[in-house]
């Protein structure tokens, strides 16, 4: 792993995308808005990139529309399908230094999570679907002597996706590669806050020999480019991850347009369930940290709400708190550090004010305050609140920032009415040694995932989503191939 030095003189290197890539190339935007990114552990400009608005986006999904009716991808043999893909993948490889800078720079993300995480994590997962283009067999259903009934599973044709900056250049490759395998050409934006990694993921594509106009990155802001892919008639399917009030405009877009189906992977507020009979505090206090202020708490499934049982409540506690105090806040590129700078300016108000909120409704048991790392950035200490109410709003609302909330709890009923008790129904954790109490408590969480012993489970084979207002439909795994693809029935008659 390089120092902090040599990712800070790679980082001042960096050559930068700045404009909508459309029809297999670089495209000057219709407008003149721009994106000003803003390193957010230094506070200082990196660059400017194109900001898309509607006539990108019309341009972008007239491009992916001829390149699907073309078919050089979507007819395309599957074989080939899959050797493009397998080539993405390996150039995602070779170019992890480059995304995982572009990503930490952009967005606050540690280097070390960036380079040894979310791009091999994305090369895998390009891989992974490469695989399925030729082991995903059509079917026969059956039918009346004399006729024979073939079910095939054909592509939608124009996808876009929208998501969001927490995991900017492996959650393109969740809607990405699923789709293109399918054979469907794709539109993608990025969130305002992090666009540069998948403007190269464009680039990158077409050096893996992706036909021109299969995918098309517009950068852009919500309400502008973002709106306009929601409402667009000719837009056949939308994927989206982000936030459950922007999920629910989408599905108002998709209603007062074309009635596109509408993919949502949404927030959470995910419980981690800590019993007494857990075998190892000490390994289940380490993973609760991690479970919460892993990107600095900017996870849809951050376990955000810890619920600990009463009789080892305080011991359970100090145990994590001592660890809470041992993280290192600093610079997002020093392999070093432990957290890094919330994403803007923004996020950091946003969080602070969920931080007063919560003195005024628990115990303030460490951290609360923002803090200036070489004179600035967007720093918030790892905080804990503890004897927290479920239904105060700290516990409730997803704060997306490194913020526990602590709630006791009596017996395993109690805690599993807590856990279920929120809008969102994403993720859970929890921790026993008693496996009858492990299936009984995980059959009973509504949750898209639940991590037993573990937390964060997650791989390109596994369904991930969620239930309630987390969403509804799943990335990764073969699931999510079904929400590129639909079934077509061809009925032969042959007497
Ligand atoms: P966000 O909802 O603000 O933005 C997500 C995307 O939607 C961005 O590309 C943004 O430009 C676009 N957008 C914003 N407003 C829009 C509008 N009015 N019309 C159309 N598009 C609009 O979310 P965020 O702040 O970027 O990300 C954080 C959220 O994402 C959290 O709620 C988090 O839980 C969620 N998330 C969910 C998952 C999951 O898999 N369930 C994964 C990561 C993040």
């Amino acid at each position: 792993m390089p120092t902090r030095e040599q990712w800070r003189e790679r980082a001042a290197n960096l050559e930068f995308r700045s404009l909508p890539y459309i029809g297999g190339e670089p495209v000057e935007p219709a407008g003149a808005d721009t994106i000003q990114v803003i390193d957010p552990g230094t506070g200082q400009h990196v660059t400017e990139v194109a900001a898309g608005g509607e006539a990108d986006v019309n341009r972008a999904v007239a491009s992916a529309r001829e390149a699907f009716r073309a078919g050089s991808w979507s007819r395309a043999d599957p074989a080939e399908r899959k050797q493009t893909l397998l080539r993405l993948a390996e150039l995602v490889r070779r170019s992890a230094e480059e995304l995982a800078l572009l990503d930490s720079l952009n967005m606050g993300k540690l280097i070390t999570d960036s380079y040894t995480g979310d791009i091999p994590h994305a090369a895998d997962v390009f891989q992974w679907y490469a695989e399925t283009t030729d082991k995903t067999y059509g079917e026969i259903a059956p039918s009346g002597d004399g006729d024979l009934a073939l079910v095939t599973r054909e592509p939608l044709g124009v996808v876009a996706a929208v998501i969001p900056w927490n995991f900017p250049f492996s959650l393109a490759s969740w809607k990405v590669a699923p789709a293109l395998a399918a054979g469907n050409s794709v539109v993608l934006k990025p969130a305002e806050q992090s666009p540069l990694s998948a403007l190269r993921l464009a680039e990158l594509a077409a050096e893996a020999g992706v036909p021109a106009g299969v995918l098309n990155v517009v950068p852009g802001y919500g309400e502008t480019a973002g709106q306009a892919l929601g409402r667009h008639p000719d837009v056949d399917c939308l994927a989206f991850t982000g936030s459950s009030e922007v999920g629910k405009l989408f599905l108002r877009y998709s209603s007062e347009s074309n009635m596109k189906p509408v993919w949502l992977e949404c927030g959470g507020k995910s419980p981690n369930v800590v019993f007494a009979d857990s075998e190892d505090l000490d390994e289940a206090a380490e993973r609760a940290c991690f479970a919460v202020f892993w990107n600095q708490g900017q996870v849809c499934s951050s376990n955000s709400r810890l619920l600990v049982e009463r009789s080892i409540h305080d011991d359970f506690v100090s145990r994590l708190l001592d660890r809470v105090r041992g993280i290192r806040l600093g610079d997002q590129l020093d392999p070093g550090t432990k957290m890094g700078p919330l994403v803007d300016e923004t996020q950091l108000e946003r969080v602070l004010g969920y931080i007063e909120r919560g003195r005024g409704e628990a115990t303030l048991a460490v951290g609360g305050e923002r803090v200036a790392i070489d004179g600035g950035g967007c720093f918030v200490e790892p905080t804990v609140f503890t004897e927290v109410a479920n239904s105060s709003v700290i516990a409730q609302d997803e704060i997306f920032g490194p913020v526990l909330a602590v709630i006791p709890f009596e017996d395993e009923a109690q805690a599993i009415e807590i856990a279920n008790d929120t809008r969102y129904g994403l993720a859970a954790s929890l921790w026993t040694s008693n496996v009858s109490r492990a299936l009984r408590v995980s059959s009973r969480l509504r949750a898209g995932t639940v991590s037993v012993n573990s937390v964060h489970a997650n791989g390109a084979p596994i369904p991930f989503g969620g239930f309630k207002e987390s969403g509804f439909g799943r990335d990764l795994s073969l699931h999510s191939l079904e929400k590129y693809s639909a079934p077509k029935t061809t009925w032969i008659h042959y007497g």
